[in-house]
């Protein structure tokens, strides 16, 4: 026998080994019999959630962080290096701190770190619908979850969205299906957790400053669809190139969705659209069809997302009826294309979610116009041409604020008929009032960051929010 180590599959970087499987099996032993030391890495809400739900398993637990952490009741707080998490026999990272921190190679070497949903999905007895995507991820888990409560189902939504997974495996009240947005960070640390629907909306570059690149960040969504169940279903975007290689490689239970209407690969197994407010979906050859035509679900992304999530929630026991009902029902998120307001004829869009350029080419491809857009923030690093491309002829005018303003300057001069730096988002609005004319848009979609100017992008939508019912 050959004693050479086998070689790790540069391909797939978080794939856990056979040997870090082993051991989170032991780990989860030793758990369950309350005798284990842990370490919880990250005090935010997931970190604090995860320290709680460790600790109401009888462990010994020490929540570490950069910052000073408020203490709380059984909890001892440590600063995080490696030796605090030396001493620790199983890690749980919060999905917020990045694997790549040297202090946690050591642990990631052992086969001992997994992550906060790894963790609670221990203790979860409900199936567990995967919900993630570079975007959408938050309108697809809100719908699907609202789809399968229309539906008469109790249902959990959360994880990345809202309440951290381990506040449901803390509840002692029980649900028939938990829906879990995961971001690709929470994915990265996945090990042994279980979907019975695993669902993968879309790949496009994000995130670019924690990936070396496209496919290893890609790497880390298809974790998702390794992690079905043995009886579990893939919900797959039959028209992303990475969503498609998956299905493909990964086979299993697939279902497909795509948001044209002929598709090769949806067409008999998942919904497609017949046209931009009817969906198909065909099982076993026989077909049902959905409107989609509802105020909250502006957009072709939307009803991207609509067909996905009809797929998630047919893969349990409900009626096509109910799913329809639930479509008419649902009234979206906010942060994202949310009409505030109509003045004067002109209304006021707030698209703060759109962080990445991405986003806010949805955004803008999904109003009419005559548009004025107001960007900027704290810039990821993408070309910015995609956006100034999809908004020709649409956009009246561009105001600029934040750290990025010499970005957008940049992209937009001799683009667009009005192009000016307005610094921040109060004189912004101040500014679109003063040029819109009834039938614009005035939209906020900034395709950045807010940690310029805001503490996150709620934060910079409810100041939008604001400026615009003061108006
Ligand atoms: P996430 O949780 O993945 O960030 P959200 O549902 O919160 O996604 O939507 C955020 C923004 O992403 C939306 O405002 C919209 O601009 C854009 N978006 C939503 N769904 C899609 C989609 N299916 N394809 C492309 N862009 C989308």
């Amino acid at each position: 026998m050959s004693d050479r180590q086998p070689e790790p599959d540069v391909s797939q970087p978080f794939a856990p080994s056979s040997e870090a499987r082993a051991r989170v099996d032991a780990l989860r032993a030793l758990l369950a019999q309350g005798n284990l030391r842990a370490a919880v890495v990250g005090a935010g809400k997931s970190g604090r959630a995860a320290a709680e739900l460790l600790l109401a398993q009888g462990a010994e637990v020490t929540l570490v962080d950069d910052q000073a952490v408020d203490p709380f009741p059984g909890i001892k707080a440590a600063p995080f290096s490696a030796q605090t998490l030396e001493l620790a026999e199983l890690v749980v990272l919060s999905p917020g701190v990045p694997r790549s921190r040297p202090e946690l190679a050591a642990s990631i070497g052992r086969g001992k770190l997994v992550g906060e949903i790894e963790l609670a999905s221990w203790f979860i007895k409900a199936p567990l619908v995967g919900i993630t995507g570079t975007n959408g991820k938050s309108t697809t888990t809100a719908l699907t979850a609202h789809l399968l409560a229309s539906a008469g189902k109790k249902v959990f939504a959360g994880g990345n969205l809202g309440e951290p997974l381990s506040r449901l495996a803390l509840s002692k009240d029980p649900v028939d299906v938990a829906v879990v947005e995961l971001s690709s960070y929470q994915l990265e640390s996945l090990i042994d957790a279980r979907f019975a629907v695993a669902c993968w909306l879309n790949l496009t570059p994000d995130h670019l400053d924690r990936y070396p690149n496209l496919d290893v960040y890609g790497a880390a969504k298809r974790r998702l669809i390794e992690q079905r169940s043995v009886h579990g279903t893939a919900v797959l975007n039959a028209k992303d190139r990475a969503c498609a290689r998956a299905g493909i490689q990964l086979g299993g239970r697939v279902r497909w969705f795509a948001a044209e209407a002929h598709s090769d690969l949806a067409g008999p197994f998942g919904t497609v659209l017949r046209s931009e407010d009817t969906a198909i979906r065909t099982v076993e050859g026989a077909t049902e069809a959905y409107d989609l035509a509802t105020p909250s679900l502006l957009g072709h992304h939307n009803r991207s997302n609509a067909i996905a999530a009809i797929e998630c929630a047919r893969h349990f026991d409900v009626y096509s009826d109910a799913i329809q009902r639930g479509l008419h029902s649902f009234r979206g998120l906010p942060h994202r294309l949310e009409l505030i307001r109509e003045v004067g004829g002109v209304s006021w869009y707030n698209d703060s979610k759109a962080t990445n350029v991405d986003s806010s080419i949805t955004g803008v491809t999904a109003l009419p116009g005559p548009i004025i857009l107001i960007v900027g923030g704290k810039d990821k690093g993408s070309p910015w041409a995609p956006l100034v491309e999809a908004g020709q002829g649409k956009v009246k005018a561009v105001l600029a604020i934040g750290q990025a303003t010499l970005l957008v300057m940049a992209a937009y001069a001799g683009r667009v008929p009005l192009l000016e730096e307005n610094g921040t988002l109060e004189q912004a609005v101040k500014r679109a009032r003063g040029l819109a004319a009834p039938g614009d848009q005035v939209l906020l979609s900034p395709a950045c960051a807010s940690f310029d100017q805001f503490k996150n992008y709620e934060h910079r939508g409810e100041v939008f929010r604001g400026l615009v019912e003061a108006l």
